[in-house]
């Protein structure tokens, strides 16, 4: 009984994307192998099909101990932008960095160093997403009215050619993986090492696809 239970455990973790322990997965995905399960769990996600983003108490207990997230995920706070439904992920899959406007700043880039040097996640993704209200404010230049609001749209980069909302988005997403190679050594460090691979991409709340943008280089 106890076997078989944790068999099922090993083998849901091996679904998710976990590595099991003592296996030879122990390392975890490579960069590519991870970029390949949240691309896939999207899909599952878009055609209304979620297998993992339903957590039992398996994977409670799984993770209760220990994370290994396969990805860094940082997203605009707004609440249709949820990571784990998104890419179809379980507990302890996916770590999270969420700000308004998927800004970068020294909290955002600290928590991004823990997960990439500490846990050791192969993938840093910078996710915007369509109709987001904090781009659109600082695109419409809106009076804001404290200066945590203010401070916070300083940060947000609409690029100086955005004629339109979407385009100031995906402005916005390659501006902010640009940024985080030259405001955090360790993180270029591992990216120059191929040990994560940083990527810009901007989520459509209406189709729930992701679209993976490329760096200008
Ligand atoms: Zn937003």
């Amino acid at each position: 009984m106890i076997r078989d239970s944790v068999l099922g455990l090993v083998a849901c973790l091996a679904l998710s994307g976990f590595p099991a322990q003592g296996s030879a997965q122990e390392a975890g995905p490579t960069p590519d192998e991870a970029l390949r399960l949240l691309k896939e769990g999207n899909a599952r996600f878009a055609a209304d099909n979620l297998k993992e983003a339903k957590p039992p108490s398996r994977q409670r207990l799984a993770t209760a101990q220990k994370q290994k997230p396969i990805a860094i995920i940082l997203t605009c706070a707004d609440s249709r932008t949820a990571p784990e439904y998104i890419f179809d992920k379980g507990l302890g899959v996916l770590f999270v960095v969420r700000v308004a406007g998927n800004v970068g700043g020294p909290d955002v880039y600290a928590s991004m160093e823990y997960a990439a040097d500490v846990l050791k996640a192969p993938l840093v993704v910078v996710l915007g997403h369509s109709n987001c209200g904090a781009v659109d404010a600082v695109m419409k230049e809106k009076d804001l009215p404290t200066e945590h609001l203010k401070n916070l749209a300083r940060l947000v980069r609409t690029g100086d050619d955005a004629k339109d909302l979407d385009t100031a988005i995906r402005n916005n997403v390659l501006a902010q993986t640009e940024q985080i190679t030259r405001q955090s050594s360790l993180l270029k460090d591992l990216a120059s090492a191929g040990r994560i691979k940083i990527v810009p991409a901007v989520y459509d709340l209406k189709s729930g696809e992701v679209r993976w943008l490329k760096l200008k280089r």
